[in-house]
C-alpha cells in the first residue's frame, strides 16, 4: 500500500511511497483510509522541526487527524464492518504515570506517551491502518467526510471542559466568550461556545473571507480590532493564536474572575518581568486565571464526537477549504490564502 512517510527532524525526507501493509500487532480493527486532516504540527515535522520515528525505524508514516472506514471489525464487536471511524492520536506512557494509569494521557506527567503520526508510532496518511478497539472512535455516519474534524474538535471539547471545571471553583455565571484567532480550532471553538448558548466573539486579522462569514453564520460577533480595544471585558477567552502580544492583551482584557485558556503554541512577542507582574496582579486582585489546554483524553473524544454530530453540517463542510489526493501531499501542507482546513482525501466518504 501506499503512505505519506517523513525521516523526522531532517527536512525534505517526506514522500508517498510504497510501505508494507499494517501490521495485526498495531491493533485488530483494521481500516481504509478516508481522509486525513493537515495541521500546523504536520508542516512543522516535514520541515524537520519535530516528530520521531517508531523506535528502529528512520522513518515514519505521518498524519493524525483521521477518518477511515473499518474493513476488518475487532473479535469484540465494538466496531463493525462499515464503521465511519477515528483514531485516537495518545497512547499512554509505559510507566505509567499517575495520570495514563487512569486513562487521562492528556494530563501525562513523565512525558513519554507516544502519539500517532507524530511520536514513535505511524500516523494515519496510508491507504490502510490498524488500530486498537479501544482507540478508535465511531462517529455518526451522518458526518461522513466531516467526521475528519474530531481530532480538532478535541482539542477544544478539553478546552471548554477545563474552563468548565475552573468556573466552577466559586458562583460562575458567564455570558461572553471571546476566541482569538478564527482557524480551525478558533472557529470549532466558536461553535462550542453558541452550542453553550454564550454571546460568541471571534477574532482575527483577516478582515474578508471565509472566516468572518463562517463567524457570523454561527451568529456569533466577528473582530479585527486589538482584544484591548474590543469594548468589554469576557468572562472567557479561548486563545487560539499563540502570539504572544496577543496572550498580554488577553490576560488584561478578561474580566474580573474571567478565564484565558491557551490552546495555541507560539513563541518570541513581548515578554519579560512586566509581563509576568501583570499577569500576577490579575491572578491575585481580580482572581483571574490562565490555563493552558493541549490533547484529549476518551472523554473529550466522546464530546467532540457529540458537539460535532449536533453542528450544523452544512456549517461543517465549509470548514474544509481544499482536499488534495494523497500523491499531491505537498501541496496540501502548503499554507494558501483561502484556507481554512485542508484535507488529504484517499477516497470517498
Ligand atoms: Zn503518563
Amino acid at each position: 500500500m501506499k503512505a505519506i512517510t517523513v525521516e523526522p527532524q531532517k527536512a525534505g525526507t517526506a514522500r508517498f511511497e510504497d510501505v508494507p501493509e499494517p501490521h495485526v500487532h498495531e491493533g485488530s480493527v483494521l481500516v481504509q483510509a478516508i481522509a486525513t486532516g493537515v495541521c500546523g504540527t504536520d508542516v512543522e515535522i516535514v520541515e524537520g522541526k519535530y516528530g520521531w520515528a517508531p523506535a528502529g525505524k528512520d522513518r515514519l508514516v505521518l498524519g493524525h487527524e483521521s477518518l477511515g472506514r473499518v474493513i476488518e471489525p475487532d473479535p469484540t464487536g465494538w466496531v463493525k464492518e462499515g464503521d465511519l471511524v477515528v483514531g485516537i492520536v495518545r497512547r499512554p506512557d509505559p510507566v505509567p504515570c499517575p495520570n495514563c494509569a487512569v486513562g487521562e494521557w492528556d494530563m501525562c506527567r513523565n512525558g513519554q506517551y507516544t502519539e500517532r503520526g507524530i511520536k514513535q508510532i505511524d500516523g494515519y496518511m496510508s491507504e490502510r491502518w490498524r488500530i486498537e478497539p479501544d482507540y478508535a472512535i465511531k462517529i455518526d455516519p451522518s458526518l461522513g467526510l466531516l467526521g475528519v474534524l474530531l481530532e480538532p474538535t478535541t482539542v477544544v471539547a478539553k478546552a471548554w471542559e477545563q474552563v468548565e471545571l475552573i468556573g466552577s471553583r466559586y458562583f460562575w455565571a458567564p455570558r461572553t466568550v471571546l476566541v482569538t484567532g478564527a482557524g480551525p480550532i478558533g472557529l470549532l471553538a466558536a461553535m462550542i461556545g453558541t452550542q453553550r448558548r454564550l454571546e460568541v466573539h471571534v477574532l482575527d486579522r483577516v478582515k474578508s473571507g471565509a472566516k468572518p462569514e463562517l463567524v457570523r453564520a454561527l451568529g456569533a460577533t466577528y473582530h479585527t480590532e486589538k482584544v484591548t480595544d474590543i469594548g468589554f471585558e469576557p468572562d472567557v477567552i479561548i486563545e487560539c493564536t499563540g502570539v504572544g502580544a496577543v496572550i498580554n492583551d488577553c490576560i488584561h482584557q478578561v474580566g474580573s474572575g474571567g478565564i484565558v485558556c491557551l490552546t495555541g503554541v507560539g513563541s518570541g512577542g513581548a515578554g519579560g518581568h512586566r509581563v509576568t507582574a501583570d499577569l500576577a496582579a490579575g491572578a491575585v486582585l481580580k482572581n483571574k486565571v490562565v490555563v493552558g489546554s493541549v490533547n484529549g483524553n476518551k472523554r473529550h473524544w466522546f464530546k467532540g464526537g457529540e458537539a460535532l454530530a449536533r453542528a450544523d453540517h452544512n456549517w461543517l463542510s465549509r470548514l474544509i477549504s481544499r482536499r488534495e489526493k494523497p500523491e499531491k501531499f505537498a501541496h496540501a501542507l502548503e499554507r494558501e490564502a483561502n484556507d481554512i482546513k485542508v484535507v488529504i482525501q484517499f477516497c470517498e466518504a
